[in-house]
């Protein structure tokens, strides 16, 4: 990824069949984010005005922000990344600031992809303790809100979160003039979202995206493996269906610790075994559990 001024445009190389599983949610990002900007013409023809803002909810590690990546490749849009817990950490002012400044790259680099992770800590709901400051804290980071007493008064009674919500406000309503910027936000935590972002021209379309099921589970470890020389006695199938709660980064993980057990029993081993895949799978745990899938 190449920096500038702090904000980083990354080259992304994820494409659509870098996603195993979430065939629906893939035809809706592609109609929602991918034909705008590709078919314009189009959608002026019609008066069709292209959603603005999407909000990909769901756990972690499910491909949420692979997602938010191959939709700008496949529009062949610049894909710029900002973390809410990053700009909610940052000195008074630096975050709206960087915020303001993202926008305006994507706007010369248009078409654009501002994709948003951990929106729930910038976009807070009024009132409720954001995520961020818990990981400012994890992090060693000093919020400036912490300092300034947060969710008290800063600068009038804003606090920061509100501020950088009302930035982000701001720049998604000018985005009526400007075309070809689509705004991308994930989260675990969607309950938290503050319902001003939630109205029409601002995320008005918002996905749900799943852990796998077993068939989502058996694609996901297709693509992890492609690369890899496997015995043929691997059976991705039965891998798939004694890997539940596990998440495409799990999945991920285990493919690359199947591997590593090959080779830790025997360094010139010719291929990665069904025995590898058993020890791997013992050895790991789900990162997720019943109660965190809704
Ligand atoms: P977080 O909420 O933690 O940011 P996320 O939902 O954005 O997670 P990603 O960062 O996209 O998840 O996924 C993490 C890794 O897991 C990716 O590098 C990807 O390789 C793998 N992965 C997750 N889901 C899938 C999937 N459906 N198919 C293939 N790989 C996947």
């Amino acid at each position: 990824p190449s920096m500038t001024r702090g904000i980083t445009k990354e080259v992304s190389k994820a494409s659509w069949d870098d996603i195993g599983g979430l065939k629906d949610l893939k035809k809706k990002l592609q109609q929602a984010v991918e034909w705008p900007i590709k078919h314009a013409d189009s959608f002026a023809r019609l008066g069709i005005s292209p959603v603005r803002g999407v909000l990909l909810h769901g756990p972690p590690g499910c491909s949420k922000t692979t997602l938010a990546k191959a939709a700008a490749n496949a529009a062949h849009a610049s894909f710029f990344s900002l973390s809410g817990a990053e700009l909610y950490s940052k000195y008074v002012g630096e975050g709206e600031a960087l915020l303001r400044r993202t926008f305006q790259k994507a706007r010369l680099a248009a078409p654009s992809i501002v994709f948003f992770d951990e929106a729930d800590a910038i976009a807070p709901k009024r009132g409720l303790k954001p995520l961020a400051v818990s990981y400012c804290v994890l992090h060693g980071l000093v919020p400036f809100g912490a300092v300034s007493g947060h969710g008290g008064s800063s600068g009038g009674n804003v606090t920061v979160g509100e501020r950088l919500l009302s930035t982000l406000l701001t720049e998604m309503d000018g985005l009526e003039l400007a075309t070809g910027i689509i705004v991308l936000a994930a989260t675990n935590r969607p309950h938290v979202i503050d319902a001003a972002l939630m109205r029409p021209g601002r995320f008005d379309l918002v996905l749900y995206v799943p852990p796998p099921d077993a068939e989502g589970r058996f694609e996901i470890l297709r693509i992890h493996t492609r690369h890899m020389k496997l015995g043929k006695d691997v059976d991705l199938r039965e891998v798939a269906e004694s890997t539940d709660l596990f998440t495409g980064a799990d999945l991920e993980g285990l493919c690359r610790e199947a591997g590593m057990v090959a080779l830790r029993e025997d360094m010139s081993a010719d291929s990665v075994c069904n025995s590898h895949f058993q020890t791997a799978r013992d050895s790991l745990r789900p990162s997720l559990t019943k109660s965190m899938i809704e």
